[in-house]
């Protein structure tokens, strides 16, 4: 490793809280700390970005780095980029770690470009070897993995969500308020509204329960048994690349390798074999109920829950007796 200092996470706000790719990146680096040394630090962005400075020490941050400013209530690219920059000046990092979303991308873009820095995209693998940055990149569509080293120091990357665990190691970290001198031309942009498709419901990829169909559901208009399912649950709705190609739901929904990377408490599989590039995107979760007519499924071979029968008998079923509890409560 260089002479630089650890590892730098840019946070992502989302809600009130920051967001989980935040917390598996710090996870993530402080795992790599214990063996390689250099403090984890951590840069929040936000209007309450003070109150948000708790979790991070809980998730194992050495140091964060504190810009409180209203203007920072919803994402600005320049402000943002700006602010991050100030924490690595501040931090000096070997590595900066920036959300695989589209304002973690945001950032990471403008602050690899600033310092004329190499910039790993969408990593699903992190790791040391000889001193040295390695991270994984699934790319062509998810059928070839490559590794990648960072050859620039500090180098900046994007975390894609869920592929890291999420594990709470409290430290007492240091906060640091920092106070940036914001030029003009950093806040030319701002975004003015954020509109959310699926309003009122879960987000795939924080989601705690996650109810899946695939082929065995049969047709588009099926699939409201998913939903009526999820909907109960306050779950999120997910799906197979299979009926995504079908065009029975958007790609969005679709869990794998070339969709989403998920990582829920519970997830309910219904009517799907169980490939591995289905597996790739979910066989984290804490526990997985497969729901297959064919006993055979490769599925089965996963999941720690298995029902054999007919979704179309079993998922009603399931949904009915949630929705009798629920009332008798
Ligand atoms: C490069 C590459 C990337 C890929 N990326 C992804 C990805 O990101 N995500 C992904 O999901 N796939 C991905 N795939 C596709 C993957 O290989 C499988 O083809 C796909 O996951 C199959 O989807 P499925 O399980 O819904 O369908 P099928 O394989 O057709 O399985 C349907 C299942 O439903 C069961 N079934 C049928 N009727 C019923 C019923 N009434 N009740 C209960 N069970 C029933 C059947 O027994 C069967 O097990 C990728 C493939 C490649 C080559």
């Amino acid at each position: 490793m260089s002479d630089k200092n650890g590892i730098l996470v840019v946070a992502e706000p989302k809600d009130g809280k920051l967001a989980n790719v935040t917390l598996e990146s710090i996870t993530r680096a402080s795992a790599l700390a214990a063996t390689a040394g250099g403090p984890v630090s951590v840069v929040i962005i936000a209007a309450d970005a003070g109150a948000l400075s708790a979790n991070a020490g809980r998730y194992g941050a050495d140091r964060v780095y504190v810009v409180e400013t209203p203007e920072a209530a919803v994402f600005r690219p320049g402000l943002f980029v700006d602010a991050a920059m100030a924490a690595i000046r501040a931090a000096d990092p070997a590595l900066v770690l920036c959300a695989g979303s589209p304002d973690g991308r945001d950032v990471a873009s403008g602050c690899a470009a600033r310092l004329g820095a190499g910039l790993l995209v969408d990593i699903t693998g992190l790791e040391i070897q000889d001193g040295r940055f390695v991270v994984t990149h699934p790319c062509f569509g998810g059928s070839v993995i490559v590794e990648k080293e960072a050859t620039t120091s500090p180098a900046v990357a994007t975390v894609r969500p869920n592929v890291f665990a999420r594990e709470e190691a409290p430290r007492d970290a240091e906060v640091v308020a920092l106070s940036v001198g914001f030029s003009p031309s950093s806040l030319l942009t701002k975004v003015l509204e954020v509109v959310c498709e699926n309003a009122g419901i879960v987000s795939l990829e924080e989601a705690s329960v996650i109810v899946a169909g695939g082929r065995g559901v049969g047709s588009a208009e099926n699939f409201a048994l998913i939903r009526e399912l999820a909907v109960e649950l306050g779950a999120a709705v997910g799906a197979s690349r299979a009926i995504v190609d079908e065009g029975w739901v958007h790609h969005q929904y679709q869990v794998g390798q070339t969709g989403k990377t998920v990582s829920p408490q519970l997830y309910i599989a219904c009517g799907i074999s169980g490939a591995i590039q289905h597996a790739a995107g979910m066989q984290t979760a804490k526990c997985i109920v497969a729901i297959n007519r064919d006993p055979e499924a490769a599925i089965f071979n996963f999941a720690d829950f298995g029902i054999v029968g007919d979704l179309n008998v079993v998922v009603p079923a399931l949904t009915t007796e949630i929705r009798r509890r629920k009332a008798a409560s």
